[in-house]
């Protein structure tokens, strides 16, 4: 398609009449490299939507297990059962793990694991009536599609049954991980379970249903092309459609991740950049009209374009946050693994944002100041050496 101004007042006033975009549209938007124009359309949304608040929550992650039976050719994590850094926690290590986050002022446990293939599936709901019994006021946002739909092979009983265990053992959300890129041509090339577009949804559906807000994400940036992203997209448009129709519950944000070409078969690939990765904010805030949210997951793409995609579509940032400052370098290129309170504040206001403090169902349980100008920031005089 050749851009030209025609297609891009076009789509302008598309957008500003607030008119649902095509999947031709969604393509057309990849091929734009107007990155000011795009970025401008997509924070005309984001602004409606949200106003000038980037929301943000205190989270931590607990995977019990890195031992999975399937070998995902993007992932950095999973191990075979034997390998030296392999691990499985008991349920009494989890807790003890949980116990000494008890101080830190988090509202949200984020557990995610292998599918181990030997643990039975009772062990996953002990371990989050455990867990919710040391941290009461905590969430727990726990298991992606994929895994439960392990549990359904491994336990014989169907999902709905699952999640109804899950959710009185003390479950909120799912996460919304295993989705990656739906579109099988990629798919299959990728992923090596059995968790599909159909299972996916059919899963978060069964969730929805059952009263759960769940996230969605998309793993982007390595075979796939930017129509792959488009469909991916609209498919969750279209669930997302049916369930605000008829369930109670729905999706609540869209996360895309970044795929990094460390530690795995995909390492010969080069990540996506941050062009891209605004484009890829941009277009997926303009495509799901019905999500509340865009989340920029800081520790995947860096706090400086995770400080711009908030002008390109996202309203929500997320990764670790502390009290005090004992970071490591993420992902070898400086990005931190934790950012402590203030640092985050700073980003967020240093971006002319309002930071509001949410929990899992993204009620504001804290509310900060909001950005201040330029001199104020500066109103102290800058060391020049740290
Ligand atoms: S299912 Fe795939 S992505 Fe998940 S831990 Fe196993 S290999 Fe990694």
């Amino acid at each position: 398609m050749a851009w030209n101004a025609a297609r891009k007042a076009e789509l302008t006033d598309k957008i500003a009449a607030g008119e649902r975009l095509t999947r031709q549209d969604g393509e057309d938007l990849y091929e734009c490299d107007d990155l000011a124009w795009l970025g401008a359309q997509a924070h005309g949304v984001r602004t409606a939507k949200n106003g000038d608040v980037v929301y943000f929550n205190v989270n931590r992650h607990l995977n019990l297990t890195n031992v999975c039976r399937a070998s995902c050719a993007y992932c950095s994590f999973e191990r075979k059962p034997g390998a030296k850094d392999a691990y499985t926690m008991r349920v009494e290590e989890a807790v003890e793990l949980a116990t000494g986050m008890a101080h830190e002022g988090l509202t949200e446990l984020h557990i995610v694991n292998g599918l181990h293939p030997t643990l039975p599936w009772k062990y996953y709901p002990r371990v989050l009536r455990e867990l919710k019994a040391v941290l009461p006021g905590v969430a727990l946002k726990a298991f992606t599609a994929t895994e439960v739909h392990y549990f359904e092979e491994i336990s014989g009983l169907p999902a709905s049954d699952i999640l109804d265990e899950l959710i009185d053992a003390g479950l909120e959300s799912l996460t919304g991980g295993g989705a990656e890129i739906f579109d099988w041509e990629v798919r299959k090339q990728i992923v090596d379970h059995d968790t599909h577009w159909e299972d996916w949804s059919r899963i978060h559906r069964l969730a929805h249903a059952k009263g759960l807000r769940t996230p969605a994400t998309m793993l982007y940036g390595h075979i796939e092309e930017p129509r792959h992203r488009v469909d991916h997209v609209l498919r969750l448009r279209g669930l997302q459609d049916e369930s605000l129709e008829a369930a109670a519950g729905s999706f609540s944000v869209f996360i895309p991740l970044r795929f990094h070409n460390d530690n795995n078969r995909l390492s010969h690939l080069k990540m996506a950049q941050p062009a891209d990765v605004l484009k890829t904010f941009a277009v997926s805030r303009l495509m799901l009209d019905n999500f509340p949210h865009v989340k920029v997951f800081w520790v995947m793409h860096g706090l400086s374009t995770s400080q711009l995609a908030l002008n390109y579509g996202a309203d929500d940032m997320d990764g670790s946050v502390v009290e005090y400052k004992i970071t490591h370098d993420a992902d070898g290129f400086g990005t931190p693994d934790k950012l402590t309170r203030d640092d985050l504040l700073t980003l967020i206001r240093d971006a002319g944002f309002q930071p509001k403090e949410r929990n899992t169902r993204y009620e504001v349980i804290r509310e900060y100041e909001g950005p201040v100008s330029l001199a104020e920031r500066r109103a102290e005089p800058q060391a020049v050496w740290a």
